[in-house]
């Protein structure tokens, strides 16, 4: 913007900026489709995607930003305005299944909405408790946190929220055992994400969906992170298992594109559970945020990018199946998870030091999350970048 350079950009994070995060040593300047240039002009392939949320790659969302900031930016939940009304009718439509949408900004955001969704239906009964998974993870508000089968998020905020539980993935014996008189809901990340890419069993998500019809209990699915196309579904648990329907499901990371957004859907009966009061976000639903996301998901479906997701994930996890160094790779569409016999980190710094930005993910993963729009030639270029920071 100024003109800094970039050990001068890291100097002002040293002073004025929270050490919350690990920084790599990277000072990005501008972007363009699935290509960034640091602050030295040097250019990389972002296959991070800005971790799942650059779906249609960089500076994509210019003209319906403009657009509707020249409309209407902001207004309050005090009113109603069609880009919330329109957004919430495609995102049911694409669920396909009779529902409504609650907006907020995050996908913590959103998986709040959802603990007070299950709150709030087992409440008559006494049931408050949410089973969440081993190696989930499900955002870093206190309830987030408290819902995270990790350690390492929790350590040094003790106390946890009450009534949070977590049991195996993919382990349904250990459900059903799991299951007591207060618990009200399931929640589970179809692929998790964090932890290293691991697609449910689809006979689990089945066994899932069979024990919360027979105990009366709310099945509820984050797809912060593997949703909005990037399984090459809409709904990644279409991806895994399209029979097994969820009764609520979490939104955020890709829905704009960028743009801040989180929703929560829920189905009928439960649509209606969260009534006039019981919650609420300011900036939650705003007629800019969702004017975008409408823009976002009118290009996923005018270009056929889910199909291009499916097709160039499958391609790229073929080719990096050959590369000398990886032991596996697993994911669905371009959520492509690579576990190799290096420790993450250093060689998430190698790829970059090639031009090629990844995510690490557990301890031996790293993930390939590109823009749903890649093409062969920056997939085949991205997969030539990380043999040579293997090699
Ligand atoms: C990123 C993520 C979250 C948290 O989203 P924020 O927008 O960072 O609050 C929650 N769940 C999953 C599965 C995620 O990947």
């Amino acid at each position: 913007m100024r003109g800094m350079t970039g050990p001068e950009i890291i100097g002002l994070f040293d002073k004025y900026v929270m050490p919350t995060y690990g920084r790599y040593p990277l000072v990005f300047v501008r972007g363009k489709g699935t290509r960034v240039w640091d602050a030295d002009g040097k250019e990389y392939l972002d296959f991070g995607g800005g971790i799942a949320v650059n779906v249609l790659g960089h500076a994509a969302l210019a003209s319906a930003l403009a657009k509707q900031a020249d409309i209407l930016v902001h207004c309050s939940n005090l009113y109603y305005t069609e880009p919330q009304g329109l957004l919430a009718k495609k995102l049911v439509e694409l669920v396909g299944v009779e529902g409504k949408c609650f907006f907020c900004n995050s996908g913590g955001e959103a998986n709040e909405a959802l603990y007070k969704l299950a709150r709030k239906f087992g409440h008559d009964a006494g049931k408050y408790e949410v089973l969440t998974f081993t190696n989930s993870f499900h955002g870093r508000t206190l309830a987030g946190i408290s819902a995270t089968g990790q350690e390492k998020v929790k350590k040094g905020f003790e106390p946890m929220v009450d009534g949070f539980r977590h049991v195996p993935f993919n382990d349904l014996d250990a459900v059903a055992a799991a299951i007591g008189p207060k618990t009200a809901a399931i929640l589970i990340e179809p692929v998790q994400g964090e932890s290293g890419i691991t697609p449910a069993k689809p006979e689990f998500l089945r066994g899932l969906r069979k024990l919360c019809d027979e105990r009366g209990l709310l099945l509820m699915y984050d797809e912060v992170q593997c949703g909005i196309g990037r399984t090459g579904e809409f709904c990644a648990w279409r991806a895994v298992a399209p029979d097994v329907v969820p009764d609520a499901m979490s939104w955020a990371k890709g829905l704009a594109g960028g743009f801040p957004i989180g929703a929560a859907w829920a189905r009928k009966p439960y649509a209606d559970l969260l009534g006039p009061g019981s919650h609420a976000s300011t900036f939650g639903g705003t007629p800019l945020a969702c004017a975008v996301a409408l823009s976002v998901i009118e290009e996923i479906e005018k270009e056929n990018l889910m199909a291009n997701a499916r097709g160039l994930g499958a391609h790229l996890m073929a080719k990096l199946r050959l590369v000398p160094g990886v032991t596996a790779v697993r994911g669905l569409g371009v959520m492509i998870g690579v576990d190799t016999a290096m420790e993450n980190r250093p060689l998430v710094n190698k790829a970059a030091a090639r031009g090629l930005l990844l995510v690490p993910a557990g301890t031996n993963t790293v993930r390939f999350l590109p823009p749903l729009n890649i093409t062969m030639a920056e997939a085949d270029e991205a997969v030539g970048r990380f043999a040579e920071a293997l090699a």
